[in-house]
């Protein structure tokens, strides 16, 4: 399991960009595992505003393709090669997405140093990474689109002083924790004999673009330590934005609590919304740990509530 599974939100615009607001586009570290939910158009100079490095992505999640969430990949699959990007990167998104990536990744006169791995996800099944596991949803909206659903690997907690009781060296405890058993001097060592139980995986649910889905959604994004759902305005402008497919704060909110989420992030906020204070409000009336995402913001996704790190809103 991971120690560290920390989001940085790069952009939370939808539609079209403006000044102060960028694409979609957050980064999901998994240990040393870099991954991109969306990648709207400006996603590169957003990762060059922050912490991490733009050639140290290893995976993208694309929640669908209408160009806010996916356009940013023409312009960074460039720079990373002209950076001689030499490690394959993995694209995961929904049906369609093998064509529309062959198509959109071959505009222009460039030489691609390395190889893209396009993997048309299924909704339903679920996928190992290694160090956590990711499904998707359909969600609501116009064309083809996911909700994904990552989680990381449970951990069994290794209990310090059964490990001092029966002398197990300290080299062996990754073997025993990996394979179950191992052996050393002679004798064989087990898990059980030095587990001191489970430590469940943290969850992040990502609900892409989508009408609100109430059902569904709450099924999907049931008892995730964060919630990301879109939230492209405030409720007096709900039935044009339902009819878009889209979703309210106000509207968010309630599937948040029907989910029993511990935190929600709102994202995906319409160019025409100014004050983003009016939807953390409403969202706030309803289900209490609702914030709003913004740019550059990074969340350290804490165990449990009590063990949040300084610094996280
Ligand atoms: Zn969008
Ligand atoms: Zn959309």
């Amino acid at each position: 399991m991971a120690s560290l599974f920390k989001l940085t939100f790069l952009g939370t615009g939808g539609s079209w960009p403006s000044p102060g607001r960028a694409m979609p586009s957050i980064a999901l570290q998994v240990d040393s595992i870099v991954n991109l939910i969306d990648c709207g158009e400006g996603t590169q100079k957003q990762l060059m505003k922050s912490q991490l490095s733009f050639m140290d992505i290893d995976n993208v999640f694309i929640s669908h393709f209408h160009g806010d969430h996916f356009l940013g990949l023409l312009g960074l699959v460039q720079s990373m090669s002209f950076n001689d990007r030499q490690k394959p990167l993995n694209i995961f998104c929904p049906e369609m997405g093998s064509r529309i990536l062959s198509n959109a990744l071959s505009v222009g006169y460039y030489r691609l140093n390395f190889d893209i791995i396009v993997r048309e996800i299924e909704p339903g099944q679920t996928y190992d990474l290694g160090e956590f596991e990711f499904s998707a949803m359909k969600t609501d909206h116009p064309v083809p689109a996911y909700a994904y659903r990552f989680r990381e690997k449970d951990l069994v907690r290794i209990d310090r002083a059964k490990v001092d009781e029966l002398g197990v060296p300290d080299r062996i405890i990754e073997t025993i924790r990996r394979n179950g058993t191992a052996e050393h001097g002679g004798k064989t060592y087990t898990l059980d004999q030095i587990s001191g139980g489970i430590r469940k995986g943290r969850i992040l649910v990502y609900s892409g673009d989508t009408r609100p889905m109430p059902e569904k959604m709450s099924e999907f994004a049931r008892n995730a330590d964060v919630f990301i759902h879109e939230s492209t305005t405030d409720s007096s402008l709900e039935p044009k934005v339902n009819e878009f497919g889209h979703t309210s704060s106000r509207q968010a909110a309630e599937i948040a609590l029907k989910a029993k989420v511990k935190r929600l992030f709102l994202f995906h906020y319409s160019p025409r919304v100014s004050d983003l204070r009016l939807l953390e409000k409403e969202a706030r009336s309803i289900f209490n740990e609702s914030y709003l995402s913004r740019e550059l913001l990074e969340y350290s996704i804490p165990f449990d509530r009590s063990g949040a790190a300084n610094g996280n809103p």
